[in-house]
């Protein structure tokens, strides 16, 4: 069995980068599950690279023919972590980067209680977050203030998760989040300690 790791965090705050980042320097021992959503496709994104981009009638469809492990609304739009892929990885032994918000980690949690491991990606202080936003050069104003007003109420429920990550400098954060992701593979929950214990005292 696999592990899953949950990494969220406001929009800014890097985490996307960090968590494709990473995972890729796991190789085939590792799988970034790609998101399906409603929301609109950006300058520079790919559809079936960043996310599977879904018009809100297939989206509904999809929830309605339960492709979905999770799905929830961001910002005014869906999202939604397919289930297929992940099935698949975690008979692999695979390692499944989930880039998701606070309410798909509430999901995730209760189905995956044994695997998974969290960690909350944020900013220094709100400042570095609008800069960050602001640079990116992605958002409206409108959409610029509910991510602001969201990333306020995501901060709310980092002691839900296992690691706290503020990403100051990229290199140093990669190295923490490589760290988090290689320990979530020796999860002591993931093993059935009794059979473990038969197993290896057989002299
Ligand atoms: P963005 O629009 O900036 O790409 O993403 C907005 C938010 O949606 C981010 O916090 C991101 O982690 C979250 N998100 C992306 N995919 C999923 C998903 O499949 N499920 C849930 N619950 N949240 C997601």
């Amino acid at each position: 069995m696999g592990s899953v790791l949950v990494i969220s965090g406001p929009s800014g705050s890097g985490k996307t980068s960090l968590a494709r980042e990473v995972c890729e320097s796991f190789g085939d021992k590792a799988y970034f599950s790609i998101s399906s959503t409603t929301r609109n496709i950006r300058d520079g994104e790919k559809n079936g690279v960043d996310y599977n981009f879904l018009t809100r009638e297939e989206f509904l469809n999809g929830i309605d023919n339960g492709e979905f492990l999770e799905w929830a609304e961001v910002h005014g739009n869906f999202y939604g972590t397919s289930l297929k892929n992940i099935k698949e990885a975690l008979k692999q032994d695979k390692i499944v980067f989930l880039d998701i918000d606070v309410q798909g980690y509430d999901a995730i949690k209760k189905i995956f209680p044994e695997i998974s491991t969290s960690i909350f990606v944020t900013t220094k202080d709100i400042d570095v977050l609008k800069e960050r936003l602001n640079n990116r050069g992605t958002e409206t104003s409108a959409s610029m203030q509910i991510r602001i007003i969201n990333a306020l109420n995501e901060m709310k429920k980092i002691d839900e998760y296992d690691f706290l990550l503020i990403n100051d400098k990229f290199e140093e954060s990669k190295e923490y989040l490589y760290a988090v992701a290689k320990a979530s593979i020796i999860k002591r929950s993931k093993t059935k300690v009794d059979d473990f214990i038969k197993n290896w005292n057989k002299g």
